[in-house]
């Protein structure tokens, strides 16, 4: 199978291709056109040209279309999330149940949203002042490998609905369902021009992408080192940056515990562990360390690893072998720097035929981690957790503050007043309270410090996808 970009409308063929693997089998999926700067080019200058009619498009008008494309994608979730299974490894009990719905979800939300965008007024007895709100103009979307379709749709339904045009860059090791979508938002009637994608590497096709000059805003989800590049070469725009994590996970000695522990498991050990807002740094309070420490190990020795395609399988294979080598190295570091391995390690579980080739790890969990070693504050981006040991709350806020990260955070316990303070201490985007992470499209998502800058969902995307404009007139 070859995939080629999507520019105005037409496939366009890649002057090279590179190939897109199974992590789970090492089987070439297809052969995908590899962009650089002219394709980069050709899809910017479609997008500015498709730009002026589709912001103009009344807003229920594009609603219709976006709604349709959540249509096709609900219809098609079989297919995505087989092939979103087979691209990236993420088991299809997720795909197929959660994530794949939820990118129709996402143009569903975003199509009711764009219809009710209202402005604000600030009245004074000599002028009233009120606030537009425009679209910006051609954007770049950059979308990393995990849950890449999902988070592609989250970022091309707001765009789109608030009246922009797209240039989408998917990452090179999962870029299949979002050719899908291209052709998805074509046969929904959204016209030519208006989502544009181009193929390729981050040096090749990102950079030029973010670089560009008709370019106004930026969408980026990926790392936090590809993130302070991209700030660096794309000058005076508009950006959102939602980028690695390393959240805490803080669970005190009043929690409800068999709760905190599914969740733990579930933060940890979900999506292959390859998750922005994994709760990585179990931080568990002294006195139920120990026993919270064994039967937390006991529930990860009991998940199914295995074929991607079992809907009894938890954690699949890694994305790509570079990435099973990092994820490898960090657990063999771990007792190199004094932790105890309590489960997992480098031995991969017996494994169905099938998949016996894959790029597979271990649910792993560390005890007696020191927050200051490097398994603890590097994101992995895997299934190993480390349970780090606190011994009151205010040690429990350095801890969970001491890491240039600052993603999401989680707090058990079952004192409200200590969940507030707790709350509001921690340096994040985002705090979850007695719950796994649980996604609400009105919600500010994004994070702070290392995390990224800005925020998305809801009326917070207005900040990258809209131009907010004031209008003073004398009374
Ligand atoms: P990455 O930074 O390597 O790549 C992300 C995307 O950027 C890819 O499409 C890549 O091709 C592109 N890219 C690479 N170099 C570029 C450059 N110089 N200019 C422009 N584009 C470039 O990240 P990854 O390994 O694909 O994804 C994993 C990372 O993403 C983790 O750190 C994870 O925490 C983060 N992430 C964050 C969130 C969030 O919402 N905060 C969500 C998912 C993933």
């Amino acid at each position: 199978m070859k995939i080629d970009h999507l520019i105005g409308g037409k496939p366009v063929a890649g002057t090279d291709y590179f190939e897109t693997f199974n992590p789970a089998t090492q089987e070439v999926l297809a052969e995908v056109a590899s962009g650089g700067e002219a394709e980069v080019h050709a899809a910017v200058a479609a997008a500015k040209e498709a730009f002026p009619k589709w912001a103009g498009t009344p807003a229920p008008e594009r609603a219709r279309l976006i709604r349709r494309l959540g249509d096709l994608i609900a219809k098609n979730v079989p297919e995505l999330s087989r092939t979103e299974t087979d691209d990236c490894g993420q088991v299809i009990g997720q795909t197929g149940k959660q994530l794949v719905p939820r990118a129709a979800d996402n143009f569903y939300y975003f199509a009711e949203m764009c219809t009710r965008v209202d402005g604000h007024t600030y009245p004074t007895p000599t002028h009233l002042n009120y606030t537009l709100f425009h679209p910006v103009g051609v954007c770049a979307l950059i979308s990393p490998w995990n849950v890449p379709f999902m988070t592609a749709t989250w970022k091309v339904a707001p765009c789109l609905a608030f009246g922009n045009t797209a240039v989408l860059k998917m990452s090179e090791l999962s870029p299949l369902t979002a050719a899908r979508l291209g052709d998805l938002a074509l046969e929904a009637g959204i016209p030519p021009g208006v989502l544009n994608l181009v193929h390729g590497y981050g040096k090749e096709a990102g950079e030029p992408l973010v670089a560009h000059p008709d370019v106004r805003a930026i969408s980026f989800t990926g790392s936090t080192a590809t993130g302070n590049r991209i700030v660096q070469r794309a000058g005076l725009k508009k950006f959102s940056m939602e980028l690695g994590g390393k959240s805490p996970f803080v669970v005190f000695d009043d929690a409800d515990l068999e709760r905190a522990l599914d969740a733990a498991v579930f933060m940890i050990f979900s999506n292959n562990g390859e998750r922005c807002t994994a709760g990585s740094r179990i931080l568990v309070q002294q006195n139920i360390y120990a026993g919270f420490a064994a039967k937390f190990a006991e529930r990860a020795k009991r998940i199914v690893v295995g074929d991607p395609l079992d809907e009894k399988t938890i954690v699949g294979p890694m994305i790509s072998q570079a990435h099973l080598a990092k994820v490898r190295s960090y657990i063999e570091l771990g007792p190199k720097e004094g932790a105890t391995l309590l489960c997992g390690g480098l031995e991969v579980p017996p494994l169905p035929e099938r998949v016996r080739k894959g790029n597979y790890v271990a649910p792993t969990v560390f005890a007696d981690v020191d927050n200051r070693m490097k398994i603890a504050q590097d994101e992995i981006f895997g299934p190993v957790a480390c349970l780090i040991p606190f011994k009151d709350e205010a040690d429990a806020i350095r801890l969970a503050n001491d890491i240039p990260y600052g993603l999401s955070s989680y707090v058990w316990t079952e004192n409200i007043g200590k969940a507030h303070r707790v709350a509001a201490a921690v340096e994040a985007g985002m705090c979850f309270v007695n719950s796994q992470n649980v996604r609400d499209l009105r919600q500010p998502f994004g994070g702070t410090k290392a995390s990224g800058t800005g925020r998305e969902g809801g009326t917070w995307s207005y900040e990258v996808f809209c131009e907010p404009k004031n209008v003073a007139v004398s009374l």
